[in-house]
């Protein structure tokens, strides 16, 4: 196939038409695998969910949206960067490799808002155009940043040091305290994230995803230390969203955790709108959590899309 820039206005026009119908496309295969995702947890089937959830945190970087779309189109990928990111960092895309698909937005300065202190207007999302990326698997070139950044290998006392470390990273304080009488494991206020040292201590990496769940409700369920956040929803929902974003990041960490998957089939079983909300929200704490845990943000992903779509 060859490309032919587009020239006269009716081409400009069969161009932009073209571009749109992918766009739409695009959302619309979102749709429709989360609805996939949902009914086959209403069927008992969470392995797929499980799956696309430990590929999120590779791509933590990127929207929902654009993971989902990653997934479909290249579940096999370990980085996606587009054509000249590549190029920056040393390789080239193969002949004949196969395009990721994925959504930017698309956005134009908010005349209605107040301008900001460089007397520029802040930008509004008006709508998503695709753009193109390819997997790390379709280049060749400069050896492929490593990805052996903070996993742990070896027994517990690797993963008492790897959990020193990135409790040291978290933007609350970490306390171990000796509540013998709580049943609980770990609790937080959104101030500060507590480990029962009895629940906790004997097994390191039950601490890690202790940590990781409660540092996932400090994300995403309280605004401020002592205060909920606005957008709160149920007991029930925060846990799930707090236990899926710990399995996502436990596992990231080369720490195998069994998910609480009945749980995410009665909650979320069928309930499309349901799941996409709290997907939405699990990105998010992963996002937010990977963001405070890469010393050099991303310095081993190439050029990340932004994450708005
Ligand atoms: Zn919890």
């Amino acid at each position: 196939m060859t490309y032919k820039k587009p020239t006269t206005e009716a081409e400009k026009q069969q161009a932009r038409e073209a571009a749109q119908a992918i766009t739409a496309e695009l959302m619309e295969r979102i749709t429709n695998r989360v609805d996939v995702l949902a009914e086959q947890l209403k069927q008992g089937a969470s392995e797929e969910l499980l799956t696309f959830m430990r590929f999120t945190a590779r791509f933590h970087t990127y929207s929902m949206n654009n993971q989902l779309l990653i997934w479909m189109q290249a579940p096999a990928a370990q980085y996606v960067a587009g054509f000249h990111d590549w190029k920056r960092q040393g390789r080239s895309v193969k002949k004949g490799a196969k395009a990721v698909r994925v959504l930017a937005p698309v956005s134009v300065p908010d005349h209605d808002a107040a301008p900001g202190p460089d007397g520029k207007h802040p930008h509004k999302i008006v709508g998503f155009k695709y753009v193109s990326v390819f997997a790390d698997f379709d280049t060749e070139g400069e050896p492929l940043p490593g990805t052996e950044f903070m996993t742990v290998k070896g027994g517990d006392e690797h993963t008492r040091a790897l959990l020193a470390q990135l409790s040291s990273a978290a933007p609350v304080a970490v306390e171990w305290q000796d509540e013998e009488g709580k049943a609980a494991h770990g609790w937080t206020d959104g101030g500060k994230i507590v480990l029962n040292r009895p629940r906790c201590e004997a097994e390191p990496a039950h601490a890690l995803r202790v940590f990781f769940h409660e540092w996932a409700h400090v994300e995403l369920h309280f605004a401020q230390a002592g205060k909920r956040a606005e957008d709160c929803p149920d007991r029930k929902t925060r846990e799930l969203e707090a236990d899926a974003a710990a399995y996502v990041l436990s596992s990231f960490h080369g720490i195998e955790a069994a998910a609480q998957v009945s749980d995410y089939i009665t909650n979320w079983g069928g309930d499309a709108e349901k799941l996409r909300a709290s997907l939405g929200r699990i990105s998010r704490a992963v996002t937010r959590i990977m963001g405070h845990l890469t010393t050099h943000p991303n310095g081993r992903r190439a050029a990340p899309l932004s994450t708005a779509a």
